[in-house]
């Protein structure tokens, strides 16, 4: 037997932080509390933002039946260490005012039966006497082209954190206690966890409720503003008012209206109630037609379709592929679990632990 030292004893060390961490977050939600991280909407055809059926598990305190990973773990904790960083930056500059503001208010139309909206901003930052309230976001490197955009992409926040700022836009704006706060603007921060790099995009909401995004350049510049109510939907390009192309498809997915986020909310919290589980809002594996959906609605480009049609590639929705219960949800589906190598991402954590 060979002889472990350190390494084993770090590893050891990790998965127990990777344990209780799990633990920590499996509980039935008795308060009726929503995180923004969990926001979700529907847009026609299709979903963004967390799935229904997993806030169902999540909310009802069912164990994940695929628990984080230790690479999952790593990731978090690195994005944690980054926005700490980004925090000092401010307060060396002076700028810091307040860092983790509550964003607490009672979801709009919950009234019969509340349910609370608790958040938190990473941080507040007080400019020529203009609060801004910034939240950080990490990225890998594989998604800066569609964030940070190139000479030839618009470069567009991602539909979950257009959700989470404009939850807090509307509480800064709408709701009274917020507006004490005299938040003037709410900004995305995006960082590249490969290089450093960073990209700001200022977020309101219109009268509607639905995104204004402005994408500000290196130097600090305002881009022209993105009023996404302006943009065809989803069920635009589906019903033939309007031709897809990739750029309008991406708009179109954070094309997303405040209230139809509290709307969702509600829904899932009435099948929680009724102990009635939701479909799924997503696909481990696109059947035929639904690779066809998706090019219409502009959201795979034409290469990935032809070679999803040709059988060379296997897609599916992201969001299954890293469900904590995905194992849980194909059972539902009457699917005994076998493991398509092709889309399931091995938890590597299952592996380690038969080791020790
Ligand atoms: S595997 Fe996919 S459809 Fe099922 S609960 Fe998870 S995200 Fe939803």
């Amino acid at each position: 037997m060979s002889k472990k030292g350190f390494i084993y004893a770090i590893l050891k060390d990790n998965l127990k932080t990777l344990q209780m961490s799990i633990e920590k977050g499996t509980f039935p939600r008795t308060e009726r509390t929503v995180w923004p991280s969990e926001a979700s909407v529907t847009l026609g055809p299709v979903s963004e933002g967390e799935c229904k059926r997993a806030l169902y598990y999540r909310y009802t305190g069912t164990p994940p039946s695929n628990p984080m990973s230790l690479i999952g773990r790593s990731i978090c904790d690195t994005g944690k260490l980054i926005e700490v960083d980004q925090i000092l930056k401010y307060k060396g500059m002076g700028m810091f005012y307040s860092d983790q503001e509550s964003i607490k208010y009672d979801i709009p139309g919950s009234e019969k039966k509340p349910i609370h909206h608790s958040g938190k901003i990473d941080t507040l930052i007080k400019f020529k006497d203009q609060i801004h309230g910034i939240e950080i976001k990490t990225i890998g490197t594989y998604k800066i082209d569609s964030i940070f955009g190139t000479d030839t992409k618009l470069g567009l926040p991602s539909p979950s954190n257009i959700m989470q700022a404009i939850l807090y836009k509307y509480y800064f704006s709408k709701v009274e206690k917020g507006k004490n706060v005299q938040v003037n603007d709410v900004y995305l921060l995006y960082i590249d966890r490969g290089t450093g790099r960073s990209k700001y995009f200022k977020i309101d909401i219109d009268n509607d409720g639905y995104p204004i995004i402005t994408p500000i350049d290196g130097a600090g510049n305002e881009k022209t503003p993105i009023r996404t109510i302006d943009y065809p939907s989803y069920n635009d390009f589906l019903e033939g008012k309007e031709k897809s192309t990739d750029e309008l498809g991406r708009i179109a997915g954070v094309r997303i209206c405040t209230q139809d986020i509290f709307d969702k909310y509600i829904s899932v919290f009435n099948q929680v109630d009724n102990k009635t589980l939701p479909s799924k809002d997503y696909n481990l594996k696109y059947t035929q037609e639904e690779i066809d959906k998706e090019l219409l609605l502009g959201r795979i480009t034409a290469r990935k379709h032809k070679m999803a049609k040709n059988g060379t590639k296997v897609y599916g929705d992201v969001r299954c592929q890293g469900c904590a219960y995905q194992k849980l949800c194909l059972e539902a589906e009457g699917i005994i679990f076998q493991k398509p190598e092709e889309v399931i991402n091995l938890h590597e954590v299952e592996d380690i632990w038969k080791l020790l």
